[in-house]
């Protein structure tokens, strides 16, 4: 027997076309993308390929922040890279963050801006970070215009760092609008479509279609290895859990802890939802594996009994894990591989800040391109 697909004739003759650019992956750098390339060429033919019923990477599984970085992780990237460089980041995500409500309507988001508390339990780190705040608050008030963005406080008897400019948006509402825009704007998108192969100007499926396309472009962020095998972009895996809903629960509002690898909030019907501590077993998390990791899932446990003291008998309702991509450094990569095969990927945990601003730029590189 041969499985082998083999196109028909009227398949040949009427329903295979041969697109402009084709974008591998649906998630919200490869929609966004999809929707400012188009913009520029509103005659070109544009595909979106997605493995997933629905987008099935990081967009739909993350915690919805919309965060520009707190003031320990800013510090924390200092010890690592240049200033420009540090500033450089921020300012990408501080104008991806104006962008995506530009783009999308607050409403669409479900978009909030009540402020966010860093929390220290190390007292020098806290003195640490604190002394650094002129100098965040500076860079802030030049992209904002609003001044002491971050300042020193208390809260549940935790030294506090608190961002006046943290938000939150419902990554789902945002997902399912940003799908209805593109399509909309003339794009298809194709669910259940994994892609096993990409090159230049063919990117065949999984069931063996094979697709002609001027140029490719891999939006697979934490998958891109799969495509790409040696690619610079690593998988991190993140876990979440949603609690079942918490009489007086004090935890109102947007947390981060230990430079950002811990988050929390509080979620509709007196529930919170907490991630993180991918840093206990780093290693083990640069996997596109969805399972759980019963050591992360027990230290969140533990975190959240112990260190927030939620009250006895709160219980997990939902949990899920999601695959991040990291780049080398934080920035992320938006690079023709050469040739019409093009990356932009690696939003290292920061994607609904930064996406547009990385889309737009990708968008601005296959456009430029287009007329070479
Ligand atoms: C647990 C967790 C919490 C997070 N919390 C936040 C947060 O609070 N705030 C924030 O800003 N960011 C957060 N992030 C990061 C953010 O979600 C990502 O940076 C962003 O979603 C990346 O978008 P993307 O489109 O580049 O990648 P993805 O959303 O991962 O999209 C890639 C798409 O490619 C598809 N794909 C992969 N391989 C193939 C293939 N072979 N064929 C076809 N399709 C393929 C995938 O199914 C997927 O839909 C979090 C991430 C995780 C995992």
């Amino acid at each position: 027997m041969n499985d082998k697909y083999q196109p028909s004739w009227w398949e040949i003759t009427h329903l295979q076309a041969s697109y402009d650019l084709t974008i591998i992956g649906a998630g919200l750098t490869g929609l966004f993308t999809a929707l400012f390339y188009k913009r520029l060429n509103p005659n070109h033919n544009v595909l979106v390929l997605e493995r997933g019923y629905y987008p099935d990477g990081a967009s739909t599984r993350n915690a919805g922040f919309a965060c520009f970085g707190s003031a320990g992780e800013l510090l924390d990237d200092l010890q690592h890279e240049t200033m420009p460089e540090v500033y450089a980041r921020l300012e990408a995500r501080f104008r991806g963050l104006q962008r995506l409500r530009q783009e999308m309507g607050d409403e669409n988001l479900v978009f909030e801006q009540p402020g966010g508390y860093e929390l220290f339990t190390d007292r020098a780190n806290f003195e640490k970070v604190s002394e650094n705040l002129a100098l965040f608050n500076r860079w802030l008030e030049k992209l904002s215009g609003s001044d002491n963005v971050y300042s020193p406080a208390t809260f549940q008897g935790f030294d506090a760092i608190y961002c006046s400019l943290e938000g939150r948006i419902d990554s789902g509402q945002f997902m399912k609008a940003l799908i209805t825009k593109v399509m909309d704007a003339g794009i298809l998108i194709k669910w259940n479509s994994k892609v096993i192969e990409a090159e230049q100007s063919q990117v065949v499926l999984e069931s063996g279609v094979i697709i002609s396309t001027h140029k490719t472009l891999l939006a697979t962020n934490g998958f891109t290895t799969d495509l790409v095998p040696g690619s610079d972009i690593r998988p991190a895996r993140g876990y979440v859990f949603v609690t079942k809903p918490i009489n007086n629960l004090i935890w109102k509002g947007i947390f981060h802890y230990d430079c950002g690898y811990y988050y929390f909030r509080d979620m509709p019907g007196n529930r919170i939802l907490i991630g993180g501590a991918r840093n206990i077993d780093k290693h083990t998390e640069e996997t596109t594996s969805r399972n759980i990791n019963a050591k992360i899932k027990a230290h969140l446990i533990a975190f959240a009994t112990d260190t927030l003291q939620l009250p006895d008998g709160w219980k997990i309702d939902v949990e899920w894990t999601g695959t991040m991509g990291f780049a080398k450094t934080k920035t992320p990569v938006c690079k023709n591989q050469g040739s019409g095969l093009y990356v932009a990927a690696g939003l290292s945990g920061m994607g609904v800040a930064i996406g547009t601003d990385l889309a737009d730029r990708m968008a601005r590189m296959l456009t430029e391109d287009s007329g070479s």
